[in-house]
C-alpha cells in the first residue's frame, strides 16, 4: 500500500509526523514517501505542486496531506500561491467527493461554544462536492471595463453528471448510516443550484429507503447552530460545503479535531485535516494532531477497506481523550495539557 505523504506548510509537518507515527505503530505493510506541496513546493521547485509531487501522488494508492499556506506567500502571483497547489492536486486526481464528519466526542462537549445539550451526541457527515462550482467555473478573473472601472468575475457552474456523482456518494453513505440526507442549495436564487435540487430529487428515486430533504444554505447555516442534531448526512456544492463544514467543525469544539477524505470514483483518496496551516501556531509544538490522525483512520477505512484498523485508531483517540490528554485548543480545567508530539505519543500508547 503506497502512501504519498505531503506535509505542506505551517503546522503541516508537525501534525503529519504524528499521523505517520500512529500508522507505523500499526505495523501494516505501508510504503510512505514524502514530497513538498504548497509553499514548501514553491520553495523547493518554484511550483506549489511540483511535477515530482504530482507524479508521486498519482502513483500512490492514497495521499496523506497536512495543510498548505502561509501569509508570506500572499503577494505571489495567484498561480504560484500555496492554495493553488491544493486546488490543482484535487483536480488532477479527480477527487470530487469530500467527506467531512463532524463528530462530538463526549469528553469534549464542554469545549464547544454551544451548550452541551445542543451538541452532545452530534454525528454529522458533510458530503461536499470538490472539483466544480464557483471555485473552478469559467469565465473568471479581474478585468477593466470600458469605463476604466475594475470588475471581478466568478462563475457558478454545475453539470448534471457532476451533481449526480456527488449525490450518489451521499446516498450510498446515507444507506450505511441513518438513511437521512439533507441537500443544501440556494435554489430560490441560483439556477445552478436549482438544477442541483432537481437532480437530487431524480436520484432519490433510486434510493427509496433514504429520506431526502432540502434546505437553503442560509437556513442551514442557522440550523447548524440552533439544532445541529437534526442533521445526519448533508450534501452540498463546493462553496457552500466549504463554509458549512467549517461552521460544523466548531460545534465539535475545535477545528483541530476534524478529519476529511477526498475521494475519486475508485475510492483512491487524499486525506487531510479540515483546518488550514495555522501559521500563527506553527513550529511551537502546540497544534492539535488529532484531525490528521483521524484522517489516517479514514484512509484505512475508505481507500484500504481496513475497518478494523480504522476503528483501532479512532478508539485510541477516544482513549487518549478519556485519559484527559488535551492540546491547548481543546484544553479544559483539570486536563493533562500536552503538545502536538505528546498527543501523538498518547494515541500510540493507547493503540
Ligand atoms: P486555519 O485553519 O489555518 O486556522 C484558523 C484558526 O484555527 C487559527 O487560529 C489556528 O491557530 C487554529 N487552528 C487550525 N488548526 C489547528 C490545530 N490543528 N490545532 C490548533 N489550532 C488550530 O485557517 P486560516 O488562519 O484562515 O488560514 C491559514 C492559512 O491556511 C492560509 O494560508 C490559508 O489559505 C490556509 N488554509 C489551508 C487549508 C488547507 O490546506 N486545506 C485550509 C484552510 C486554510
Amino acid at each position: 500500500m503506497k502512501i504519498a505523504v505531503l506535509p505542506g506548510d505551517g503546522i503541516g509537518p508537525e501534525i503529519v509526523a504524528q499521523a505517520v507515527k500512529v500508522l507505523k505503530a500499526l505495523n501494516l505493510n505501508l510504503e510512505m514517501t514524502e514530497a513538498p506541496i504548497g509553499g514548501a513546493g514553491y520553495e523547493a521547485a518554484g511550483d506549489p505542486l511540483p511535477d515530482a509531487t504530482l507524479q508521486l501522488a498519482k502513483d500512490a494508492d492514497a495521499v496523506l496531506l497536512g495543510a498548505v499556506g502561509d501569509w508570506k506567500y500572499d503577494k505571489l502571483e495567484r498561480h504560484l500561491r500555496p492554495e493553488r497547489g491544493l486546488l490543482r492536486i484535487r483536480k488532477e486526481l479527480n477527487l470530487f467527493a469530500n467527506l467531512r464528519p463532524a463528530l462530538l466526542y463526549p469528553e469534549l462537549a464542554g469545549a464547544s461554544t454551544l451548550k452541551p445539550e445542543v451538541v452532545s451526541g452530534l454525528d454529522i457527515m458533510i458530503v461536499r462536492e470538490l472539483t466544480g462550482d464557483i471555485y473552478f467555473g469559467q469565465p473568471r478573473g479581474i478585468s477593466t471595463l470600458e469605463n476604466g472601472e475594475r470588475e471581478g468575475v466568478n462563475t457558478m457552474r454545475y453539470s448534471e453528471s457532476e451533481i449526480r456523482r456527488i449525490g450518489r456518494v451521499a446516498f450510498e453513505i446515507a444507506m450505511k448510516r441513518n438513511k437521512k440526507i439533507c441537500s443544501v442549495d440556494k435554489a430560490n436564487v441560483l439556477e445552478a443550484t436549482e438544477l442541483w435540487r432537481q437532480v437530487m430529487i431524480e436520484l432519490s428515486a433510486e434510493y427509496p429507503e433514504v429520506e431526502l430533504t432540502h434546505m437553503y444554505v442560509d437556513n442551514a447555516a442557522m440550523q447548524l447552530i440552533r439544532a445541529p442534531k437534526q442533521f445526519d448526512v448533508m450534501v452540498t456544492g463546493n462553496i457552500f460545503g466549504d463554509i458549512l463544514s467549517d461552521e460544523a467543525s466548531m460545534l465539535t469544539g475545535s477545528i483541530g479535531m476534524l478529519p476529511s477524505a477526498s475521494l475519486d470514483a475508485n475510492n483512491k483518496g487524499m486525506y487531510e485535516p479540515s483546518h488550514g496551516s495555522a501559521p500563527d501556531i506553527a513550529g511551537k509544538n502546540i497544534a492539535n494532531p488529532l484531525a490528521t490522525i483521524l484522517s489516517a483512520a479514514m484512509m484505512l477505512r475508505y481507500t484500504f477497506n481496513d475497518e478494523a484498523n480504522a476503528l483501532k485508531i479512532e478508539n485510541a483517540v477516544k482513549k487518549a481523550l478519556a485519559q484527559g490528554y488535551r492540546t491547548a485548543d481543546i484544553a479544559t480545567e483539570g486536563c493533562k495539557q500536552v503538545g502536538c508530539s505528546e498527543m501523538g505519543d498518547a494515541v500510540v500508547a493507547s493503540l
